[in-house]
């Protein structure tokens, strides 16, 4: 049989999951979807704040100040990850933001109709921020009652990874695991490199097309994915971990990276920071190319990233 793309969606981390992967054996590739997706469940499980599923992430934010929680190896690894990327973005990606996220409501069933007053947001920024965490021994202490960790912006770049290991696993190279618009791509769609649209964060036509023909993660984070609008304004979900409000540096970033952990990362943190400070931290990194559309709508970018335009090269790819 020829080679063509088989594909499966799964409801995963809270958005639709579609894995496609390019082979002529379709039950063997429906065999390592299902395995892969298992994988990512278990992630989710491992790192969700949410639902009624213990978790160690829950154990250490239900814990009192001194109280040392053991993470789970890999919730460890990904909070150890999640410090340094603190550091390498000048503070604008922050894994302990629990607190003032809730306070915000927007991972809620139920999305806010107004924002909460500076009060309470000065409250549970007193309450966030990596600096109140320390590693003491195997484990974490929190040194501010009511500190929360909060991995909502690269658990989900984390799980796609874990994916992806499957897919690879199961000797699948060409392959992409697309998790609600992020993404990692395996290999090349046959012989030619697979096209990848991006999202337009105010238009419904996507801003471009990206080609893309080794592995590597596109991830994009916008301000339109879960908002309200309030008297004229947007109020989104990627806070400034300095004002503790929504960041208005940005409508959206795109960040191509070697993998999607890093990619999901730096698109949170990049939106956070603006083009303006985002573009020489990016620069500087080897394999790491962003893309920002800017708060009053100019594009500005990053060498790495070569959009395509629809009406020249559209292919069915
Ligand atoms: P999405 O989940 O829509 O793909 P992101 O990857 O940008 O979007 O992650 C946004 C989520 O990350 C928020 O819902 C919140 O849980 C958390 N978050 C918000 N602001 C920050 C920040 N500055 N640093 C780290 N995590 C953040
Ligand atoms: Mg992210």
């Amino acid at each position: 049989m020829e080679a063509r793309d088989i594909k499966e969606t799964r409801f995963l981390l809270g958005t639709i999951v579609e894995f496609t992967v390019y082979t002529d054996d379709e039950s063997r590739a429906l065999k390592a979807i299902a395995e892969a997706a298992q994988v990512m469940r278990d992630v989710e499980q491992a790192f969700t704040i949410f639902g009624v599923h213990d978790n160690s992430v829950k154990q250490f934010n239900r814990a009192k100040v001194g109280q040392v929680v053991v993470l789970q190896d890999e919730v460890d690894a990904l909070l150890r990850l999640s410090l340094m990327i603190h550091q390498q973005t000048q503070g604008a990606f922050d894994p302990a933001l629990g607190t003032l996220n809730q306070l915000w409501g927007f991972s809620g069933e139920i999305m806010p109709t107004q924002p909460p007053s500076q009060q309470h947001i000065q409250q549970a920024l007193a309450k966030s921020g990596s600096r109140h965490v320390d590693s003491q021994g195997r484990g974490w202490v929190k040194q501010v009652q009511g500190l929360q960790l909060d991995f909502g912006a690269i658990a989900k770049g984390y799980a796609i990874d874990q994916g992806v290991k499957v897919l690879k696993k199961h000797g699948f190279h060409q392959a992409i695991i697309n998790a609600g618009g992020d993404m990692m791509v395996l290999g090349t769609h046959g012989d030619k490199p697979w096209r990848i649209a991006i999202r337009h964060p105010r238009a419904d036509q996507p801003l471009g097309w990206v080609e893309i023909d080794q592995d590597s993660s596109i991830v994009t984070s916008g301000d339109y994915e879960r908002f309200y609008m309030y008297k004229g304004r947007r109020y989104h979900h990627i806070l400034d971990p300095q004002t503790g409000k929504p960041s208005s540096a940005s409508q959206s970033v795109t960040v191509i990276a070697a993998n999607a952990t890093l990619a999901d990362a730096w698109s949170t943190a990049l939106f956070v920071l603006g083009s303006k400070q985002g573009i020489d931290i990016v620069q500087k990194r080897k394999a790491m190319a962003a893309l920002w559309v800017k708060a009053d709508g100019s594009f500005r970018q990053t060498q790495g990233i070569e959009l395509h335009h629809a009406p020249v090269t559209m292919r069915t790819n």
